[in-house]
């Protein structure tokens, strides 16, 4: 019970990326790059496991992106022709790359670290994969003129890739849908269809994230400009209720949604925030079991997860790491107090 895991990214190491900026490049190239990648995966599960971590991850350390990683591997998608957009409704500018032909998955995108996490660890291991609307939210199209058309394209090779992900032996996939909270009204029209689409066929566990983003300062300015209460969830929420998704990760910790609003969520497992990823000071575990405890008056303690709010790829190793071993901590305060 109150099994502890984290949203997604982590850290990359100094010798691989340079540390705490978001589209770091990379450090080696080639065969280096290569097997670096598998290195610092193994790493990462490997210190996840020291913080305590009861299900672990590959910390996305083999992507530049936690979107554009999966776009490595498939067809359709022109890397030279990027597009300054406006991403997540004109919230911030990206360099985007061009869809310029049918989306196709050409093979295997994350097989490898999929393969080398599995092979390092026996806990729970979980892998993410960006969901379609938020894929969609960050490139540019020339080819499908339509948003709905072009996420069904990205469910087909989502749900391919997750599928063997799933035969590699990953426990849970989790689609990241921060556009979730942007596009609200279209999350029930095409969003859950399409991540529906991404999800058929997978016996696995499955979850969507559902976030406010990195801690990066057009983020944290958005934010501010939100209001006392954050209430994007609450459209969003029921519709998830009904899906047949699993799991669905959500922002709590120092953020200003209604708690009262996971209650939405009744029977699904609820992967909670409570660590927040947008400032560098390491919550206590005595923090951390507050925050579990003022959320189990809307979630029973069976389906609790702990969790991040969000990706740490910004972070520092150092901070990352501690917030991740007060959340085991505190987890472990509650698991007493319930007598499990
Ligand atoms: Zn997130």
């Amino acid at each position: 019970m109150l099994e502890t895991t984290l949203a997604g990214s982590l850290p990359k190491p100094i010798w691989l990326a340079e540390p705490e900026r978001l589209w770091a490049p990379w450090k080696l190239e080639g065969e280096a790059l290569a097997v670096g990648k598998l290195d610092a995966t193994i790493l990462a599960i490997k210190r996840q496991e020291d913080a305590g971590l009861d299900i672990v991850g590959d910390g996305e350390q083999a992507r530049v992106h936690f979107v554009h990683g999966f776009l490595a591997n498939v067809g359709g998608i022109d890397f030279e022709l990027k597009k300054s957009i406006g991403i997540r409704n004109d919230r911030y500018k990206a360099d985007c790359p061009t869809v310029v032909g049918p989306i196709r998955r050409k093979g295997s995108v994350h097989g490898a670290e999929a393969t080398a996490a599995r092979a390092h660890t026996t806990r729970k291991l979980k892998f993410t994969l960006p969901g379609p609307m938020t894929l969609v939210d960050t490139l540019a199209d020339e080819h499908y003129g339509n948003r709905a058309d072009m996420a069904f394209a990205f469910a087909e090779a989502l749900n391919e890739e997750a599928k063997e992900l799933e035969a590699l032996g990953v426990d849970i996939i989790q689609f990241d849908e921060p556009a979730w909270n942007v596009y609200m009204s279209l999350v029930p029209e095409w969003g859950l269809p399409a991540l529906e689409r991404a999800k058929q066929g997978l016996k696995c566990v499955t979850a969507v994230h559902i976030c406010y983003g990195y801690g990066i300062k057009a983020n944290n300015d958005w934010k501010a400009s939100l209001g006392l209460e954050w209430r994007q969830y609450e459209d969003t929420l029921p519709h998830i209720a009904k899906s047949s998704i699993d799991q669905v990760s959500l922002e709590c910790r120092n953020s200003k949604v209604p708690i009262e609003l996971i209650g939405l969520l009744r029977g699904k497992d609820v992967m909670l925030g409570a660590i927040d990823v947008a400032s560098d000071d390491v919550e206590t575990p005595e923090e951390v079991a507050a925050t579990l405890r003022a959320a189990m008056a809307y979630v029973d303690p069976e389906h609790l997860f702990p969790s991040t709010n969000c990706g740490m790829a910004p972070m520092s190793i150092e901070v990352a790491y501690g917030k991740l071993a007060s959340l085991a901590e505190g987890a472990a305060i509650v698991r007493k107090e319930l007598g499990v």
